[in-house]
């Protein structure tokens, strides 16, 4: 069984929270997870938030402040690292430059006293899920990136660990290599099935492998759940503005009521849209509140359209996509459109907005209403 649990858990690092630009007291605050035994799960957030810092507890590289982790039915809060049976592989690939890849990978099982027939079977086992079997004789300075970063991960799943734990492993890797690695990743994953924890910064790597994401920021875990869920209900604010590309568009508003419905209303903007009925019982003429509208349920309208004329202040052509800034009062809002209409800044387009798929957020904590 190697379920993952972390109950509880905190860091507080000596010379944390005493600078007067990090007052944040603990690099890690309470946080808890669950990680089923054969998941894969992804750590993301900013640079800071206490990613590296949660790993290196799960690792046994840094010591715990308070709470536990448990390995199946076993706390390994005292354990050894190397009685953990975890396979660990971070950033920079870090194998022994003296040794040939075969030796790198075999590193860990000769410490371990494993007979050399049976390291030989273990490592032409591993070497061809990670495509590195061409490169058994190679040494690493005759390695690109890529191929490290390969073989580093190829010597942490070598030992069979309970646990794999993965840091930022694509971070130093071009766009190109990044995109084939992150796929044999995936790819090992749904072979091997080991249970994985994934630490990144970077959404799209955590939405394409993670069966379910755990968001950090300062410390605190913000929303745990499956990159759908995270996307189409964010827990709050901060989530909400970090995942999507670009993110939500997050407005500061008044609701009105008129005749039987209630609308958002912007200040210094004729922008008017249709609060989501599921949230009619809760809502209150001048009530205000922040709502969160995704970039790609906000459209241009036809020319019959009833949408709020407004003036295009930013236009971006990507190709697959193109990017249209608006000014809602004094906010830029943006939309995504697949219409190849080529917009010129200063033009004036018709706004429309699925007010059902808009999201409220609570002025002063930021947390999802509902
Ligand atoms: P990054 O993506 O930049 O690696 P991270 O999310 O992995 O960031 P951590 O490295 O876990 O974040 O750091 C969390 C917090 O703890 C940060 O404020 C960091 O400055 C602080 N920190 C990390 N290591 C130490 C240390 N050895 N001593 C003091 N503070 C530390």
């Amino acid at each position: 069984m190697s379920k993952l649990i972390i109950k509880n858990l905190y860091k507080r690092y000596e010379n944390k929270g005493k600078k007067k630009t990090d007052k944040n007291e603990f690099a890690v605050n309470n946080l808890s997870l669950e990680c089923e035994d054969g998941e894969f799960i992804a750590i993301l957030g900013p640079s800071g938030c206490g990613k590296t810092t949660t790993l290196r507890m799960i690792a046994g590289l840094e010591d715990i402040t308070a709470g536990d982790i448990y390995i199946g039915d076993t706390r390994i809060n005292d354990l050894h690292p190397k009685d953990r049976n975890i396979g660990l592989a971070f950033e920079d690939y870090a194998l022994y430059p003296p040794l040939t890849v075969y030796d790198n990978i075999a590193f860990n099982l000769k410490a371990k006293g494993v007979p050399a027939d049976e390291i030989k079977r273990r490592v032409h086992e591993i070497a061809p899920l990670l495509k590195v079997e061409d490169l058994l004789d190679k040494m690493p300075v005759s390695l690109s990136g890529g191929q490290k970063q390969r073989v580093n991960i190829a010597r942490a799943i070598v030992r069979r660990p309970g646990i794999l734990l993965l840091d930022e492993p694509l971070s130093h890797l071009d766009g190109k290599m990044r995109q084939a690695l992150r796929t044999e990743i995936k790819r090992l994953h749904n072979e091997i099935k080991c249970t994985t924890v994934y630490v990144t910064h970077d959404q799209l790597e955590a939405m394409s492998l993670a069966d379910r994401m755990a968001i950090m920021n300062l410390g605190v875990l913000q929303q745990f759940g499956t990159p759908m869920e995270v996307y189409d209900d964010p827990a709050n604010e901060f989530v909400a503005g970090f995942i999507g590309e670009p993110p939500m568009n997050i407005l500061k508003t008044t609701i009105i009521k008129h005749e039987n419905d209630f609308y958002f209303t912007f200040e210094n903007s004729e922008l008017r849209i249709l609060c989501p009925r599921r949230y009619y019982d809760l809502l209150k003429d001048g009530m205000q509140v922040k709502m969160g509208v995704r970039p790609t349920d906000i459209y241009v309208g036809g020319p019959d359209s009833k949408g709020t004329p407004v003036k295009v202040a930013v236009f971006e052509d990507l190709c697959a996509e193109r990017r249209i800034g608006v000014r809602v009062g004094e906010e830029l809002v943006m939309m995504i459109t697949e219409d190849e209409t080529r917009y010129r800044q200063g033009e004036q387009i018709k706004l429309e907005v699925n007010g059902e798929k808009t999201h409220l957020f609570d002025l002063e904590t930021g947390n999802r209403i509902r």
